[in-house]
């Protein structure tokens, strides 16, 4: 490409609004174009990295075998209130109406889409496993969009889903899934870790995160430094509380299956945005009844919604909480793999059933618990984990800051059992489908990947994203061997495949150094006056080495 003939907008200045790296230099290298708050567009350098994470993303996908369509982001609302999410997704999702007034989503995930091809395509056995997935666009209005395209209101993602006959078929899935975020990420060259965004508890759900290390992260994720336990801090809270009893491995969930999980009623009830925030919820006169606490001991405010997440009822005083919810702390999940951190139960539903308390970690859960008898207190039980905290393995538990770049997840039967996607076994007999459900965010990914390679000139792109792999530089446009001898390099390269830049704008040479520099291309090759012996300046990007190299030995170079 002729950087005469580009839009390239780049900036010297950084922008004032810009508060982090990869924001300041996505603006700068004239990646990204604000439209509005949390709405970009992009522009051809940013457009090019994104594809080629886009492509990793492709190969890595493709060699477990997961096959890539595209769903509509319009969605009808039909799906959703089948699947019980018209409500719970609540405030976050975009929502619009056709010239007939019927309801859709611009779709902020695709579970009911991928769900609802499924179950018109699929009746056998012999037709799973399958991994669908596709690279489209994503609306969430999301309540604080920030840090240019880290969170913003319409993003690309990765979104897969994998549909099984059984839970064993899932592992695998999922496995797969693990196995290929690992090589993408690494193929980023992203210093990354996947954290446990589970509580751990019961019913074989689980789920991972992926997190790249980076200050600017608006997650905090803790790990032992002596064994593998790593954690999202939303879900390390201290585990220490309550009394070890009795082993639990199965608990009864205390809500409706498949009508609303916490994370749904999280983002209805909007408690994310405050990390300290608590979803409690119970069952009680056939409601399933959430308490939202807000503030680390404080109980100050308070919702009551009913089994699909409608608030029913608002403010009640932190007394009547006190009296009412006299209730466990329970991590648990259902047989659809809902879970919850914290669910404080009315003392007689918790008295009538079998409930189980604990911390949130597997396998450490008490059954049968009765406030009073077995445990006293409500929020004030909790606190973050504190760097220096024990593990159960006898080390030291570390807090770090961490960017999620992909979520896998272990989705279970939620959405085929609510949405009647079954198939017939060996045996004749109908089951629901065994799902997972899969994400990476495409554009989230290059700013965490900015984060993570720049220095103070600029971006410095390891090869695998680079918008460009070569930047070509005559030093002087008012000397026709310059660019006589710059051109035909860039054309040979051109020729060979290798992705190449010509700075052929009529420009100093100090002000292309610094464009190429701040875009962050692995190469460059400079024509300067020592092109009258045949020879080049080659120089790295993430070196200050500048070589003399002959013009026949450029394409052993840029290989
Ligand atoms: P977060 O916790 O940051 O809000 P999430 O858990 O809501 O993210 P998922 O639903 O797990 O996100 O979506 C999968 C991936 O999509 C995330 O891991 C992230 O890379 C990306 N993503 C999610 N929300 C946004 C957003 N608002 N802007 C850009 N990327 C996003
Ligand atoms: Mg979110
Ligand atoms: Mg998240
Ligand atoms: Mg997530």
């Amino acid at each position: 490409m002729r950087m005469s003939k580009m839009l390239l907008p780049t900036l010297r200045e950084v922008p004032a609004d810009a508060e982090i790296t990869s924001h300041q230099l996505m603006l700068r290298a004239g990646m990204i174009k604000k439209m509005a708050s949390g709405v970009y567009n992009q522009l051809p350098m940013g457009i090019r990295v994104f594809r080629k994470i886009e492509n990793i993303i492709r190969e890595e996908l493709e060699a477990k075998g997961c096959q890539e369509i595209l769903c509509s982001a319009l969605i009808p609302s039909e799906l959703w209130k089948e699947s019980g999410r018209w409500i719970a997704m609540g405030e976050e999702m975009f929502r619009l109406k056709d010239r007939n007034e019927r309801d859709y989503c611009l779709g902020p995930t695709h579970e009911e889409v991928f769900t609802d091809i499924i179950r018109q395509e699929i009746s056998s056995y012999k037709q799973l496993p399958l991994n669908l997935y596709q690279i489209q666009v994503k609306y969430r209005d999301e309540r604080r969009p920030r840090f240019g395209v880290m969170r913003t209101k319409s993003f690309t993602m990765k979104d897969a889903y994998s549909f099984d006959v059984d839970e064993a078929g899932l592992d695998k899935s999922y496995q797969d899934m693990y196995e290929a975020y690992t090589n993408i990420f690494a193929r980023c060259d992203l210093n990354n870790r996947p954290v446990e965004a589970d509580s751990g508890a019961i019913g074989g759900s689980t789920s991972a995160e992926f997190m790249v290390k980076s200050e600017v992260g608006e997650d905090e994720i803790v790990f032992c430094d002596s064994c593998s336990y790593a954690v999202n801090m939303e879900k390390a809270v201290s585990e220490s509380i309550i009394p070890e009893k009795e082993e639990m491995k199965e608990l009864n969930p205390v809500h409706t299956p498949g009508v609303v999980t916490i994370a749904d009623l999280e983002k209805f009830l909007d408690v994310k945005a405050n990390k300290l925030a608590k979803t409690l919820i119970y069952e009680a006169d056939g409601k399933t009844v959430v308490v939202v606490v807000r503030g680390d001991r404080e109980v100050n405010e308070v919702k009551v919604c009913n089994a699909i997440g409608e608030v029913v009822e608002f403010d009640l005083a932190r007394e009547e909480i006190v009296k009412q919810v006299t209730g466990a702390a329970v991590g648990f999940a259902g047989p659809i793999g809902i879970k919850a951190d914290y669910v404080f139960i009315d003392k007689e539903v918790a008295n009538q059933n079998n409930i189980g308390v604990g911390g949130n970690k597997t396998d450490y859960h008490i059954k049968n618990a009765n406030y009073g008898r077995d445990f006293d207190g409500i929020v004030g039980d909790f606190r973050n984990v504190q760097e220096g905290d024990k593990c159960s393995c006898g080390g030291s538990l570390e807090i770090a800051r961490g960017v999620e770049v992909g979520h896998i997840f272990k989705l279970g039967t939620k959405y085929s059992k609510s949405m009647g996607a079954t198939y017939i076994d060996k045996e004749g007999k109908e089951k629901p489908i065994v799902m997972g459900c899969y994400g990476i965010g495409v554009e989230r990914t290059a700013a965490a990947i900015i984060e993570q390679h720049n220095d103070e000139n600029g971006i410095s792109w390891p090869l695998s994203v680079a918008p460009y792999h070569v930047v070509v530089v005559p030093v002087n446009m008012k000397k026709e061997e310059h660019i006589e001898a710059a051109e035909k390099i860039y054309n040979e390269l051109n020729n060979m495949g290798v992705e190449v830049l010509l700075d052929d704008r009529d420009e100093r040479v100090g002000v292309k150094f610094k464009d190429s520099e701040l875009i962050g291309i692995p190469m460059r090759i400079t024509i300067g006056k020592d092109i009258s012996e045949g020879q080049v300046e080659f120089k790295l990007r993430n070196s200050e080495e500048k070589e003399l190299i002959k013009l026949e030995d450029i394409k052993d170079r840029v290989k």
